[in-house]
């Protein structure tokens, strides 16, 4: 019998140029894989619409409101989540607040691309982690994402060790790094997401690795689940291997977000 999967909170639109398919695609495509719900995390305007090139612009999250909106009236069975995958960096937590406004949002899921100004995770700009010493970027990395979950202003981080996407890890030990980032979680009882795209990337892996899922057990952190779909036909990929893993890490729930209210399902 097939595993019943959890709700897949980790998908984009095309708002984001670099994603393919429109909502209600994705929608259908949820109902096709079985899924029981899904949300919408695309990347974050910036309050600079030319901060980068791979996010939707500020002037355009009404029509990211709508596309979802079409997305629910095609697919009325399916409880579909509004959210964005908002990207911290030092410093912007004002125009984060002022992001939190816009919408009753379900939920912001805090994702860290940036070490100071390069998007570590943009295959144009791999040539770097070749000119940089590995532990020193992991250390900024972590650095960041722990203070990201400190802000108390996302329901999930994402992808927690993004890092290691093009197979660059520390020789040495990371758990401080990890110890640090949890406890900030568990503080601000912040989630992390199994993130499925890094089994489809170089390092071949569910982001987080079991040792920073297991810690998360321990420390009490909970738990979402995503594809990362950048197509239709990625939505809801590998979630069983994902739903092992954390049962394997001691997991026996998940979280789900209704205008940022938790609740926890069996999963
Ligand atoms: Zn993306
Ligand atoms: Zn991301």
């Amino acid at each position: 019998m097939r595993m019943p999967l959890p709700a897949d909170y980790h998908m984009h639109t095309p708002l984001c140029r670099h994603a393919k398919g429109e909502p209600t695609e994705y929608a259908a495509r949820a109902i096709e894989v079985g899924l029981p719900e899904i949300g919408f995390s695309d990347h974050s305007p910036m309050r600079e619409d030319d901060f980068d090139d791979w996010r939707m612009r500020a002037r355009e999250l009404a029509e990211y409101a709508a596309k979802v909106e079409r997305a629910r009236l095609d697919h009325p069975t399916l409880p579909i989540r509004f959210g964005l995958e908002v990207d911290f960096l030092p410093g912007q937590e004002p125009w984060i607040r002022e992001m939190a406004d816009f919408h009753e949002w379900d939920y912001f899921i805090g994702s860290v691309h940036y070490v100071g100004d390069w998007a570590i995770d943009d295959p144009a700009t791999l040539n770097q982690w070749r000119n940089r010493e590995t532990m020193e970027v992991w250390t900024a990395y972590f650095k960041n994402l722990t203070d990201a979950a400190a802000t108390g202003l996302f329901q999930i981080i994402g992808h927690a060790d993004l890092p290691k996407k093009f197979g660059f890890v520390p020789a040495g030990d990371c758990a401080t790094l990890y110890r640090n980032f949890l406890t900030a979680c568990a503080d601000t009882e912040t989630c992390i997401e199994l993130n499925t795209a890094g089994l489809r990337k170089d390092c071949a892996e569910i982001y987080p690795h079991p040792d920073i899922l297991k810690l998360a057990r321990q420390l009490g952190v909970q738990i979402t689940f995503g594809s990362d779909a950048h197509a239709p036909n990625e939505v809801g990929m590998d979630l069983e291997r994902a739903v092992t893993l954390a049962r394997e890490s001691g997991y026996e729930e998940c979280c789900r977000f209704e205008k940022r209210e938790k609740s926890v399902v069996a999963i």
